[in-house]
């Protein structure tokens, strides 16, 4: 079959990236200059509706569809992409627009004129011309076999991830796992009964599971914190999310004025905390910047467009349903507070797009909670149950994992 281009939207684009360079903030990593989209174009070839983004260089993407109204969203990194909506019809194409949905994350939105699958998404590099190519090809396929996809997008929103940066060597499509040791540095954190402080107890932690889970084989690990250092509250966020993390799990070890209180919670993010005991927390822990010299940066306003909120309640939907696995993994291993899962709005669980807890471990205020975790054994069945509940998290995404990479 005679292939028909039918070049269309030739939306030039764009520049900069200068900018960014402009705000170093004390102690933190600088930040990567985002990538630049240089042309967005969308054309039709042997049934395919094809839409190309020509980058300065290669980023992670990942594609799913949503329906009522239809519509594919292709989510990015750091891209500088900068499109004058179109809402001409092309192929299963009836308008495009992107735009930035939060800091470092950008995302194209294709809306479609009849239901269609994702059936390919890559990062084509072209030493060449010194640039890579995003492609994305879509097929049209049937309302059933449509709704079918939504929902499995739905269940596990990373069906589809390019093999480029941000995956591992190789294009390793393992799950990326983020543990944020909470504290560090000049910030200790609470201090146990005993005399140690949070932030060691907590990173030690964090380092067994760190071991746990790599020993499965089945997950990439990063840390936002493998040593003493001090790393703000956003920065850390923001190293979890440019590395594409799939899952981000803050540890902590509580304190309070009754030393009887003991037990562990587990908190998910949200702007009303479920109680008042959770919004004084997430106010102490909210304030670890302070202790490391860092002025808390304000709240990112102007992000909250329509896409950004539908994200969030899908990536919240995701944390609970987290939050309940590792519950139910943790329950035989460790003793909960009287109310084990709750809510708060914790600076480190506001990324709109990454699935995230906060563990608090214990009470480091209560005696009995503050030895055991200081105990090898405690905090190797704890880390290995924490482990249990990331492999159920994505049990269908690493037993898919052949079929998640489509050609
Ligand atoms: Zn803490």
């Amino acid at each position: 079959m005679g292939s028909l281009r039918l070049e269309m939207l030739r939306l030039a684009t764009l520049f900069l990236a200068l900018a960014c360079f402009a705000r170093p903030s004390p102690a933190a990593i600088p930040p990567e200059p985002p990538a630049v989209a240089v042309g967005v174009a969308l054309s039709v070839e042997d049934g395919r509706t094809r839409l190309t983004v020509k980058l300065s260089r290669a980023v992670q993407a990942r594609g799913f569809v949503l329906e009522r109204p239809d519509r594919a969203i292709i989510d990015l990194g750091d891209v500088n992409v900068q499109v004058r909506p179109a809402s001409e019809r092309l192929g299963v194409v009836s308008g495009l627009r992107a735009g930035v949905i939060a800091p470092g994350r950008a995302r194209i939105v294709l809306d479609l004129a009849e239901p269609a699958r994702i059936a390919r998404i890559e990062t084509v590099g072209e030493p060449e011309a010194g640039l890579h190519r995003l492609v994305v090809e879509l097929v049209k396929i049937d309302r059933p076999s449509f709704r079918q996809t939504v929902a499995l997008g739905r269940d596990d929103r990373d069906p589809l991830t390019t093999g480029s940066l941000g995956d591992g060597p190789g294009g390793d499509s393992r799950p990326l796992v983020a543990l944020d040791p909470g504290h560090g540095g000049t910030d200790s954190g609470a201090v146990a009964t005993t005399g140690a402080l949070e932030k060691d107890i907590v990173l030690a932690f964090a380092l067994t599971l760190r071991d746990r889970l790599l020993a499965s084989g089945r997950f990439r690990v990063m840390m936002t914190r493998d040593g003493d250092s001090f790393v703000p509250l956003d920065e850390r966020v923001r190293l979890a999310r440019n590395a594409g993390a799939d899952l981000f799990v803050s540890i902590h070890g509580d304190s309070i004025g009754s030393a009887a209180i003991r037990g562990a919670t587990i908190y998910t993010g949200a702007e009303q905390a479920t109680d008042l005991e959770s919004a004084r927390l997430a106010e102490r822990e909210n304030a670890a910047d302070l202790a490391g010299g860092v002025a808390p940066p304000e709240v990112q306003a102007g992000i909250a467009d329509i896409l950004h909120q539908l994200t969030l309640r899908e990536t919240r939907g995701l944390s609970h349903r987290f939050a309940n696995l590792l519950h139910g993994e943790l329950r035989p291993v460790l003793g909960f507070s009287a109310h084990p899962h709750r809510e708060a709005g914790f600076r480190v669980l506001r990324a709109p797009d990454m699935t995230s807890v906060l563990v608090e471990l214990g009470y480091l205020s209560n005696a009995k909670d503050a030895n055991l975790l200081l105990s090898d054994d405690w905090r190797r069945h704890t880390a290995a149950a924490m482990a249990g509940a990331v492999e159920r998290f994505f049990g269908a995404r690493l037993r898919g994992a052949a079929a998640a990479i489509l050609p």
